[in-house]
C-alpha cells in the first residue's frame, strides 16, 4: 500500500493571506486531496514582533473562506517552545551549538576587519569570533547576563555525516545539498529561543509531513533542514518548491508591494471561486513556465 500522503500549508501570521499565500496553500491541499491524504495548517508565529494573533485569526478565516479544509487543530508554534528547546539541548548534548554573544554592529566590525563578506542564503556569513571563545569566557559572560544566541558549528555538524545528503524535489529528481553555505547559523536567536529553520525542520517531522509544498525562495533553506534531519534522524519528506506567484507587473507579490489580500478581493466582491482560478492560474516562474496544480508523480 502506498504511504499517506501528508502536506501542510504553514503560514506567518505577519499580516494577512494575499494570492502568493492562497496559491501555496492550494497547491498543498490539491496535493493531499487528490491522494486520500492529509492537509495540515500551521502556523508559525514564534516572532512575538512580527506575528500577531489577530493575523493567526484572518488566515483561518481566509482559508476557509477559499473552501480549504485541513486535518486536525492548527499547530501553533508558539504554544510549542519547549519542544524546540529539547531539539537544541539534543544538538547542544551532540557539540554541535555554541552561544554567540555578537551583535549585528560586532559582526559587521568583524567581516570589515577580515577585509571581504561572504553572504549564504540567509546574508552575511558568521565569522566564528564566538566559535573561538574559551568555555571559562562564554561561562562568564552568560554569568554577567550576556544576551546570546545559538549558533550551529557547522563544520562539526558537516564531520558527523557519512557522505553529501540529498533531497528529492518534485520533477527534479534527487537534488544534492550544500549546507555549508550557510555557515555557523543561528538556530535560537537572542530574543527567541528557536528560530525558523530549526521549527520548521522539528514540526515537519513531528507531524509525519511527507510532501513539502512551499514556494521556491525557500528551495536553499532545504540543504540546511536536510541536514538538520539528518543529525536528529528525522525522516526527509519530499518536497515541491512551485514557482513564486508574479503579480501583473512581473514581479513577485508579497505583502511589501502591497499585494491584494484575500480579504481585499472580498471586499470587492470577488467569489472564492474566482480567487482560486487566480491563485492557481496566475503563477509563472522567472523562466517563464506555467505552474502546474497537480501533484508532481511520485
Ligand atoms: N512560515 C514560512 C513563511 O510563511 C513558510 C515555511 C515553510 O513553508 O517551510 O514564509
Amino acid at each position: 500500500m502506498a504511504a499517506t500522503v501528508v502536506t501542510r500549508f504553514a503560514p506567518s501570521p505577519t499580516g494577512r493571506l494575499h494570492l502568493g499565500h492562497a496559491h501555496s496553500a492550494l497547491l498543498g491541499w490539491q496535493a493531499a486531496r487528490e491522494a486520500g491524504g492529509r492537509f495540515l495548517l500551521r502556523i508559525e508565529d514564534i516572532d512575538p514582533v512580527r506575528c500577531r494573533p489577530e493575523y493567526t485569526e484572518g488566515i483561518l478565516e481566509d482559508l476557509r473562506w477559499l473552501g480549504l479544509d485541513w486535518d486536525g487543530e492548527p499547530r501553533i508554534q508558539s504554544r510549542h517552545l519547549p519542544d524546540y528547546r529539547a531539539v537544541l539541548d539534543r544538538l547542544e548534548g551532540m557539540g554541535l551549538l555554541y552561544p554567540c554573544f555578537c551583535t549585528r554592529a560586532d559582526i559587521a566590525r568583524e567581516v570589515a576587519a577580515i577585509g571581504h563578506a561572504p553572504h549564504g542564503p540567509d546574508g552575511l556569513l558568521y565569522p566564528g569570533t564566538c566559535r573561538r571563545l574559551s568555555q571559562r569566557e562564554r561561562a562568564a559572560r552568560i554569568a554577567a547576563g550576556q544576551p546570546y544566541a545559538l549558533r550551529l558549528d557547522m563544520a562539526a555538524a558537516l564531520a558527523r555525516l557519512d557522505g553529501p545528503l540529498f533531497f528529492e524535489e518534485a520533477g527534479r529528481g534527487r537534488l544534492r545539498c550544500d549546507p555549508a553555505r550557510f555557515g555557523d547559523v543561528v538556530l535560537a536567536r537572542k530574543d527567541i529561543p528557536a528560530s525558523y529553520h530549526l521549527c520548521v525542520t522539528h514540526d515537519d517531522a513531528l507531524q509525519g509531513v511527507t510532501l513539502v509544498t512551499r514556494a521556491e525562495d525557500l528551495l536553499p533553506a532545504t540543504d540546511l533542514h536536510r541536514l538538520l534531519q539528518a543529525l536528529l534522524d528525522w525522516p526527509a519528506p519530499r518536497y515541491r518548491h512551485h514557482p513564486l506567484l508574479l503579480g501583473p507587473d512581473g514581479k513577485r507579490l508579497s505583502k511589501r508591494d502591497n499585494a491584494p489580500t484575500l480579504a481585499a478581493l472580498r471586499e470587492v466582491g470577488q467569489s472564492p471561486e474566482a480567487v482560486r482560478a487566480m491563485a492557481l492560474g496566475a503563477a509563472t516562474s522567472p523562466a517563464g513556465s506555467p505552474a502546474s496544480p497537480g501533484r508532481s508523480p511520485s
